[in-house]
């Protein structure tokens, strides 16, 4: 029989179908889950409390590989990215970006993205494919296994390779099992789910999936934000804001609103004019971004007093406004900077095509 099933693409009810499948019992599902989620164990054999008939049919009807880490580069301020290998070849990119008391891991939800943003690195060799759940799922289980014992994966964000609503059921899916208690347990404010402004996917949403939901506006024209971002042509600002102040926001949660600074383009004081007028009437926090440059894209970055003057403009009406420090940048992991060519099969029997040497990079590899 072919093993086709892979468990780590199961929710709780799913995994109870799945043994009710073969005339086993359905609390074998809580067993597995466990053994997966609290304790990281991906060996039927392992699972000693199943009994040696249910692992051997586990053994035959189901899979439970994990991505395979293809590299490894960490960075100079502890963020560490993860070149990971899907069953097919396929690669994407997921980090791990401690701070203080948090240990936030970045997802991949596609290989590669059909959104085709003018200034992010991920969309310049467009779609390759969706991922799983159980591949989204896996990044974590994997990062998981990575970090010293007593700690743990604390948050994860959909930011990584992808636009996560155009992949809307898997990311759904992959949302039910990190947010659920016998899952990875990490609560709904914990999980945020960013988007290019899928205005549709956003009314889409199941009304029990509640990710904190950070939308990349990037532009306060539709003039601009069609230029840079194609999606605006089909869901101009308007659209897209109305769409995020008519859904119910749980109390004490608010939007991120992200906000990429292209130097010369959308970063001046007009611009932070016009994005509090849009903003007034969203409950909502504003992430600015600098850009960070690579060599799919010709933008400049802005000029440090740019961002500032943008800043406390924002502060001074009353938004929380942060400046999202760039993690990684070394290694080329701070956002927008995930990898094009990285994620091509692999074609070099080490490592692939890879950047040539960054400033600063100091990457330590793995398997090569
Ligand atoms: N597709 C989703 C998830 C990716 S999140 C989304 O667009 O929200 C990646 C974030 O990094 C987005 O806010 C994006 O606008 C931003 N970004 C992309 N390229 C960037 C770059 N070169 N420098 C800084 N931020 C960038």
């Amino acid at each position: 029989m072919m093993a086709s099933v892979h468990l780590l693409d199961l929710d709780l009810p799913g995994l109870e179908g799945f043994f009710q499948g073969f005339g086993e019992r359905p609390f074998r599902a809580r067993q597995v889950m466990h053994w997966l989620y609290k304790r990281g164990v991906t060996d039927f054999e392992a699972m000693t409390d199943l009994g040696r008939a249910v692992r051997q049919e586990l053994g035959r009807r189901a899979r439970l590989d994990l991505p395979a880490i293809a590299a490894e580069q960490v960075s100079v301020d502890g963020t560490r990215k993860l070149l990971v290998e899907l069953g097919d070849g396929e690669r994407v990119e997921t980090v791990l970006i401690p701070d203080e008391d948090r240990l936030t891991q970045c997802v991949s939800s596609q290989v590669g993205c059909a959104m085709a943003c003018a200034f992010c690195r991920t969309g310049a060799s467009g779609l390759r494919r969706n991922l799983t759940a159980g591949e989204i799922v896996g990044q974590v289980v994997l990062g998981q296994s990575l970090v010293p014992p007593g700690s743990r994966v604390t948050n994860v964000v959909f930011m990584g390779m992808g636009e996560p609503l155009h992949n809307l059921e898997n990311v759904v899916r992959a949302f039910r099992i990190l947010s659920s208690d016998d899952g990875l347990n990490i609560t709904r404010r914990r999980l945020t789910v960013s988007t290019c402004g899928l205005a549709d996917a956003v009314r889409r949403l199941p009304a029990d999936v509640l990710p904190s939901l950070a939308v990349s506006l990037n532009a306060t024209t539709d003039e601009v934000r069609s230029r840079i971002m194609p999606v605006n042509r089909r869901h101009p600002i308007a659209e897209l804001l109305g769409v995020l102040r008519d859904r119910p926001l749980p109390p004490r949660c608010r939007y991120t609103i992200e906000y990429v600074l292209l130097g010369g383009v959308n970063d001046s004081l007009e611009d932070a004019r016009r994005l509090v007028r849009l903003l007034s009437k969203l409950r909502c926090k504003v992430n600015l971004i600098p850009y960070n440059p690579h060599r799919e894209s010709a933008f400049a970055a802005p000029e440090p007093e740019r961002v500032e003057a943008f800043q406390q403009h924002l502060l001074g009406k009353g938004f929380t406004t942060v400046v999202r420090k760039s993690r990684g940048q070394d290694i080329l992991a701070a956002c927008g900077q995930l990898g094009a060519e990285e994620a091509r099969p692999r074609s070099c029997p080490s490592m692939g095509p890879r950047d040539t040497p960054h400033p600063g990079d100091n990457a330590r590899r793995l398997g090569g």
